[in-house]
């Protein structure tokens, strides 16, 4: 077979032609997701989802659009989506509660998602790149943002009401009367032996992976902090055997 029959490319996005087999991969990967035959039985193109979806009212984006790529396994349009248009849902699913098929197009667009991140597309790093902080911080602690993240520079998009993070959290988390939450460098405190748990689950479901290939860098960093983590429970574990098995 001559090369360029082995080629398909968007002829209206001038994008770059993608092996067939590469889409036919990424396809596969999507259509066997263990979540992917719940989330799609069928579809009246009725357009319900689109008319109700918050997203389409403001984007380039029709979940109809995708549950028909989907439906119809157009590899060039699927792949097309995966680009830019699966990251503007914003995951309300208001669409799998209105379609009349028990359709969940947000969920589809997850699946959609993941597979974006496992082949290390381009639209993924790009979506992922301002939250290096926010991943780095859920990933070595367990929870998101911290209080001491919550700076003017970082959420200039809160307009006015920024001016609202000048009081003195630190004073003022003190006097919630849940320990766990008096810190500042983490939303709240998490026991250390949970989070190692946490550390082996993303690891297992290849969670770690992921992040591998969206973001070499930022793995390296997780891993250490991972790594240090472990040698400090290990610590305490040899330090305190009898309080350790009765965790
Ligand atoms: S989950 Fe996504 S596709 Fe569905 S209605 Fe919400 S924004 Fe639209
Ligand atoms: S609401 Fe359901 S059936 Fe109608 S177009 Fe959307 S996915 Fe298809």
């Amino acid at each position: 077979m001559a090369a360029a029959a082995m080629l398909i490319g968007d002829p209206v996005s001038g994008a770059p032609t993608v092996a067939r087999e590469k889409l036919e991969e990424i396809f596969e990967d999507v259509r066997s997701h263990p979540l992917y035959d719940h989330e799609l039985y069928g579809c009246l193109n009725c357009g319900i989802c689109t008319a109700t979806c918050p997203s389409a009212y403001y984007y380039d984006y029709s979940p109809r659009e995708i549950v028909q790529l989907l439906l119809t396994e157009n590899l060039e349009g699927v792949y097309d989506v995966m680009q830019e248009k699966i990251w503007a849902c914003a995951q309300c699913y208001t669409c799998a509660a209105r379609c009349p098929f028990h359709n969940s197009p947000g969920g589809l667009v997850m699946i959609l998602r993941e597979t974006a991140i496992k082949h290390g597309m381009q639209s993924a790093k790009d979506v992922l790149k301002p939250f290096t902080r926010v991943l780095m911080k859920l990933i070595t602690t367990g929870n998101q943002l911290a209080p001491n993240m919550i700076t003017p520079d970082a959420f200039a998009d809160w307009g006015p009401n920024i001016a609202k993070i000048k009081a003195p959290l630190n004073i003022l988390r003190k006097a919630i009367p849940v320990p766990t939450l008096h810190t500042m460098d983490t939303a709240w405190e998490v026991n250390i032996k949970t989070s190692i748990e946490l550390y082996t689950i993303w690891e297992a479901s290849g969670v770690l992976d992921q992040l591998e290939t969206i973001d070499p860098n930022l793995f390296d960093v997780v891993n250490d902090l991972m790594d240090e983590k472990r040698e400090e429970y290990q610590e305490w574990v040899d330090e305190h055997p009898a309080e350790s098995s009765a965790v």
